[in-house]
């Protein structure tokens, strides 16, 4: 205990002075306590503060560390998000570009399906398909179609006088005058060889007719610049009229009966199927 806690004056005689001597130690005693009390308080609120910093402390670091790793978490997803966007872009690059592809190749083949590649005239699938989808169209309206069948004349001689390349040169001529000769809207296609068929819609016998013996004029007055001129050709043409709704192929057959009957009547000419009669 420190001396000016400890007042001692005089000799330091206990007889006389026993009492306040004591009191004044009870005095300090007492007061020395009330500070080791407050210190006791001070301690406490401390430590009590050391606790809280320390308390505070750690969970700052683990909320440090748990920032720290959801920000590495978020920053992986994000990269494997980018990869899988990059991903996922260039697949559906690769797949419009399929789907071009497909596109295309789609209508090539519709293309080389519909177009018969020598004349350049539909096929003869083509031509068919077509029909049907006129025929039901024109039923609706009770409008007729026309069916031409023409088969080129002698044409084996040709091939033989000629060669071969010269009989596809007259081929491709023809589906040139062919398709020349008849009205947007009318149907072109190659049978198949030297056989061609056309289908004109809305159309009169006698304006199809005219059609016919026009195309049949040009065919004979064409010349191909072939063999310096001797190159040519003429065509046998038959006629006949869609009845009603019946199938194609019936009128078809018809018109090939009047073909026959231009063959056997000397070729280069148009006949007519007229019902009960062929003439
Ligand atoms: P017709 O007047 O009676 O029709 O006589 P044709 O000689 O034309 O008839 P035929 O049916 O006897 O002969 C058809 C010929 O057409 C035989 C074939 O070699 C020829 N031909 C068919 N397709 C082609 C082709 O794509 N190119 C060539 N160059 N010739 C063809
Ligand atoms: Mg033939
Ligand atoms: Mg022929």
């Amino acid at each position: 205990m420190s001396s000016d806690l400890l007042h001692q004056d005089g000799d330091g005689s206990q007889a006389d002075e026993g009492f306040s001597l004591y009191a004044q130690e009870e005095a300090v005693i007492r007061r020395a306590e009330g500070m080791i009390e407050q210190l006791d308080v001070v301690s406490n609120g401390v430590k009590t503060l050391a606790d809280a910093y320390r308390i505070g402390y750690r969970e700052t670091v683990r909320l440090v560390r748990i920032s720290d790793r959801m920000q590495l978490e978020l920053h992986e997803a994000n990269r494997i998000l980018s990869a899988q966007a990059e991903d996922l872009k260039q697949l559906n690059d690769a797949l419009h570009k399929e789907i071009e592809r497909r596109e295309r190749l789609e209508h090539e083949l519709r293309r080389i399906a519909s177009i018969d590649e020598l004349t350049g005239v539909h096929t003869r699938r083509y031509v068919l398909e077509l029909t049907e989808y006129e025929q039901r169209r024109l039923m609706r309206h009770g409008k007729g179609l026309i069916v031409l069948m023409m088969d080129l004349d002698h044409f084996k001689r040709i091939n033989d006088q000629f060669g071969h390349a010269a009989g596809d040169q007259l081929l491709r001529d023809f589906g040139e005058l062919l398709r020349g000769g008849l009205r947007k809207g009318d149907i072109a296609g190659r049978f198949g060889g030297e056989e061609f068929l056309a289908v004109l819609p809305e159309t009169e016998l006698d304006v199809a007719e005219s059609i016919a013996n026009r195309l049949c004029e040009q065919t004979r007055a064409f010349r191909s610049p072939w063999k310096d001129g001797s190159l040519h050709m003429t065509i046998s043409i038959g006629l006949a009229e869609v009845e009603g709704e019946e199938p194609l192929e019936r009128a078809i057959s018809r018109a090939d009966q009047a073909l026959y009957e231009a063959k056997s009547a000397g070729r280069d000419r148009v006949v007519t199927y007229r019902p009960a009669s062929v003439r």
